[in-house]
């Protein structure tokens, strides 16, 4: 019997979950929460998406900080979302940057989005990519991803575009349609 495969909401981080910093963010001052991102995940949750959040966390590989930071941080985003009642599936984050080392997982490539289909039992065919670059879209897409790209990153890929101003139910909405 094949097993039931779910569907997914697969989200960025920077710039999705919270507000994009001029810089790299590690640290919890820096991490602000965007508007949208507690009642999106919220709803998600109850239309039975699994939430995946998949982030390139190059930082690491520069040596500005370490897995641990980002660990840290995770853990306190977790706990944050859990106080809403609202709880993530898989974290993966990739540590690499292109000037110090190659790698399969840093967005555009797809190794995180495949590991969380197979970790998951995730239908790609049923699940969205939120981000907000267009390396965020174009793994997505290789899958078979929905896709929507929030903000004016160049992405000819993306299947949906929001601009701001723009809330959870609009995105929501895009995602019913
Ligand atoms: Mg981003
Ligand atoms: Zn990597």
């Amino acid at each position: 019997m094949a097993a039931r495969l779910h569907k997914a909401l697969f989200l960025d981080r920077d710039g999705v979950v919270n507000e994009d910093n001029p810089g790299y963010t590690w640290r919890k001052a820096d991490f602000q929460y965007t508007p949208f991102i507690f009642p999106l995940t919220q709803a998600a949750t109850r239309l039975g998406y699994k939430l995946v959040l998949v982030t390139n966390q190059g930082g690491i590989g520069k040596g500005l900080y370490g897995r641990t930071e980002v660990e840290q941080l995770h853990m306190q985003m977790q706990a944050d979302f859990a106080a809403q009642g609202i709880a993530w599936h898989r974290i993966l984050y990739c540590p690499h940057h292109p000037s110090t080392s190659n790698c399969l997982c840093r967005k555009p490539g797809s190794l995180l989005f495949e590991r969380a289909v197979a970790l998951e039992q995730i239908d790609p065919l049923q699940s969205w990519m939120i981000g907000d670059r267009c390396r965020d879209i174009i793994p997505a897409r290789k899958l078979g991803l929905r896709t929507l790209i929030l903000g004016a990153d160049e992405c000819a890929q993306a299947h949906l575009r929001l601009l701001p101003p723009f809330d959870a139910e609009d995105i929501l909405k895009l995602m019913q349609a």
